[in-house]
């Protein structure tokens, strides 16, 4: 029998993040049978709301898996029975002890492990963790914090916030998280480089020409470009996703599996890089279009965005790691907001076959049609190898193929949502897919003199 507990506070539980994310993972971990048998979940906010009216929140956004729904509804209502609410302010510290109190009544004695999720805007971090770390921490079990992007704005405001966080937390005990690390296809990097023999040979500047790293969205900020502008697209997605993306793809093969040895790796290859340079960089905004007799706001439409902002919503950035594998090799990073349609992407492109045969009967098309492997990470996950392939029949004709691995056809079984996988290991103490603090500093170095000259200069997107 497990003598020992865990206590889940999801701070800032009123939010769009809390409903859309975090408590619909939390109820899929409990429906999976992956959460342990003594828990509680517990909402914090200011809003004032009783437990019922939570779970009457919560009750909306919960969904069972296609090939799951028996049992849904009663499994919905055992689990919202173990979630409960308290309102208090984020920088008090009597609210947090009457949580305590609330959360010691729920643990009834047994070993106490505690984790908050900080679903809050940045502004109030480290108020929230000032207050829960002194008058909620555990007595005797584990404390972790999960705490959401974005983590600073520039080398010195995250440097400055990891400070702040280290006064009341170590590093341990911090959970940075990047959804992109939970996805599927992005964990499955690392299967698929090192567990076949045939990729990792050929993962170098000696027959990849370039990478590409592409993220598009086809909706625009949507009432939510207050914090949008802030940021931008270089902050919002290229510093933090497709960076980690980057670094799992590029680093050397780790000493194993643990999550120490895989960041120290990150770490490695990040440091290798060149700092992004203003030339290697194109940053974009949209504009109003009109399709099929609707017209598209422009971004600086929205009334959340302040008239004539520069705010990039667009950017295209080439990153080079100095290192001897990758000497050369352009990692081209593409990722914009508004855009005809909705993607993350890896495209490998191999170099040309040298002296290849077909080029003397087909001329210099197959100079252009060169291998790419591409791993679709969303929507509809995919991994994918084109090749030049002869069409069947009497004459020789070649065409371009893919050899496919699409997940839906291969596996039937429902993606869990990156959420699950991250909140799992955070409560089971696993770390690998959570930033360490020199990643992040190392991920900084490389984007703040860029965006300091892009707003220093004011360079019109
Ligand atoms: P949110 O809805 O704006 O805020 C969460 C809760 O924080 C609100 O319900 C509100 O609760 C409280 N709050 C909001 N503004 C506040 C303020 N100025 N002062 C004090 N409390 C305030 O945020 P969210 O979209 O859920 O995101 C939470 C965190 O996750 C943020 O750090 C965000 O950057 C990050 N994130 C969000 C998404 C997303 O899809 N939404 C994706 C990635 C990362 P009460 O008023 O009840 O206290």
């Amino acid at each position: 029998k497990d003598k020992s507990t865990v206590s889940i506070t999801v701070v800032g539980a009123s939010g769009d993040l809390a409903k859309k994310k975090i408590f619909p993972a939390l109820f899929a971990l409990y429906y999976e049978g992956c959460l342990p048998e003594h828990f509680t979940i517990f909402g914090y906010a200011r809003s004032k709301m009783t437990d019922a009216e939570l779970r009457n929140m919560v009750s909306k956004t919960l969904t069972c898996r296609i090939d799951k729904r028996e049992n849904c509804g009663e499994k919905m209502d055992e689990f919202l029975k173990r979630c409960f609410y308290h309102s208090g302010q984020y920088g008090s510290r009597e609210n947090f002890a009457e949580l305590d109190k609330k959360l010691k009544e729920h643990e009834g004695g047994r070993v106490s492990n505690r984790l908050f999720y900080l679903s809050i805007p940045p502004n109030i971090f480290i108020d929230a963790v000032k207050c829960a770390s002194s008058s909620a921490s555990s007595g005797i079990g584990w404390t972790r914090v999960i705490v959401e992007k974005p983590f600073g704005r520039d080398s010195g405001s995250s440097a400055a916030l990891t400070k702040a966080l280290k006064q009341y937390l170590d590093e341990d005990q911090i959970f940075r998280i990047d959804h992109y690390l939970g996805k599927e296809l992005v964990e499955n990097l690392s299967v698929l480089r090192f567990s076949n023999l045939i990729f990792e040979p050929l993962w170098s500047r000696q027959y990849i020409r370039n990478v590409q790293l592409i993220f598009s969205e086809d909706f625009g900020t949507e009432g939510r470009g207050g914090y949008f502008d802030n940021y931008g697209i270089i902050r919002d997605i290229m510093q933090n996703h497709l960076l980690q993306i980057l670094a799992l793809f590029a680093m050397e093969t780790p000493v194993s599996l643990d999550a120490e040895d895989i960041r120290n790796e990150k770490v490695k290859v990040l440091r290798s890089m060149r700092p992004l340079q203003l030339e290697d960089v194109v940053v974009g905004q949209y504009k109003s279009h009109t399709k099929g007799g609707v017209t598209y706001p422009a971004y600086t439409d929205d009334n959340t965005v302040p008239k004539g902002s520069l705010t990039p919503t667009f950017a295209a950035a080439a990153l080079f790691i100095d290192n001897a594998r990758w000497d050369g090799v352009p990692f081209l990073m593409k990722a914009g907001k508004a855009l005809h349609n909705k993607s993350a992407e890896i495209r490998v492109q191999f170099r040309h076959v040298p002296g290849n045969l077909y080029n003397r009967n087909f001329g210099t098309d197959l100079d252009r049609a060169t291998n790419e492997l591409v791993i679709r990470v969303q929507p509809d996950e995919a991994i994918y190898l084109k090749i030049n392939n002869k069409v069947p029949g009497l004459g020789m004709r070649l065409d371009r193929s893919n050899l496919n691995l699409h997940y839906a056809a291969r596996y039937s079984k429902e993606i869990p949502d990156a959420y699950e996988r991250l909140l799992l290991d955070a409560i089971e103490g696993e770390r690998r897919l959570f930033i360490r603090s020199d990643e992040l500093d190392a991920a900084w170095a490389l984007f703040t003199p860029v965006l300091k000259e892009l707003e220093g200069k004011k360079i019109i997107p």
